[in-house]
């Protein structure tokens, strides 16, 4: 399966500098070998995938209500995200998990409304600083990954250390490799589609680290923070796959 490479732009992005980051980025990708997808703020979604479409480039969204529709103030459905151009939507990041105090349970209920919707999640799971720490970080990515995917699950599971998000510190490539070894297995035990399913590293990747981290096995690409809103680096790391 061809690597996926995915632009999470977080809450960044008003109108001008959101068109111009997509086009810069649809304008220097070229032929990419890789799927791209860029998750830009809901508001930006119509745009963002109005300007990339025709170019194999994705949209995605950041989150979704396990809800089609109805009373929920200021939530967005997967529905939603559908008919604003989306094909993929980020579920349970661990900024979702620690702001708004989503459970496993809840990203299990939004993975089957996404999947229902026609989008495909990608789901993030990882440990703290503390708990790989203390040596549980296995323990507690594979309690996430038991309680966040449905047994039928079908889309992409990103393994994202929290302590690596935004600051700049990255495992080591035998740690990124056990970790996504260890991840396999699990979805090869839980899942009819788990031996197909591509793993995502997620966490301060950059133009100076993605060539070998998306050089190990079981790295089925890159979910990409901070350095997905710098067309240069979104590509550069594009390119080093
Ligand atoms: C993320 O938030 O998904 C992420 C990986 O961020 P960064 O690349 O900035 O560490």
């Amino acid at each position: 399966m061809r690597p996926l490479i995915a632009g999470n732009w977080k809450m960044n992005g008003l109108t001008e500098p959101s068109v111009a980051l997509a086009r810069a980025i649809r304008h220097g990708l070229g032929d990419a070998s890789v799927e791209v997808l860029l998750c830009p703020p809901a508001t930006q979604l119509a745009s963002v995938t109005g300007i990339v479409e025709g170019s194999g480039i994705g949209t995605g969204g950041q989150d979704c209500h396990a809800k089609e529709q109805g009373a929920h103030t200021g939530d967005i459905s997967a529905v939603m995200l559908r008919d604003a151009g989306a094909s993929y939507v980020i579920l349970g990041h661990s900024e979702r998990r620690q702001d708004h105090g989503e459970t496993s349970e809840m990203v299990a209920a939004k993975v089957r409304a996404a999947v229902k919707a026609g989008l495909i999640p990608i789901v993030c799971v990882g440990e703290t600083e503390s708990e790989r720490a203390s040596g549980a970080q296995e323990a507690i990515v594979g309690q996430q990954i038991a309680a966040s995917l449905p047994e039928d699950f079908d889309g992409v599971v990103a393994y994202e250390p929290i302590w690596a998000i935004g600051t700049g510190k990255v495992p080591t490539s035998a740690d990124i490799t056990r970790m996504h070894d260890f991840i396999r297995k699990e979805l090869i035990r839980d899942l009819p589609e788990g031996a197909n399913l591509r793993i995502l590293y997620g966490g301060s990747v950059k133009p100076s680290n993605a060539a070998e981290i998306l050089s190990l096995p079981e790295v089925g690409g890159a979910l990409v923070g901070g350095a997905s809103l710098i067309a240069e680096d979104f590509l550069a790391i594009i390119r080093a796959v």
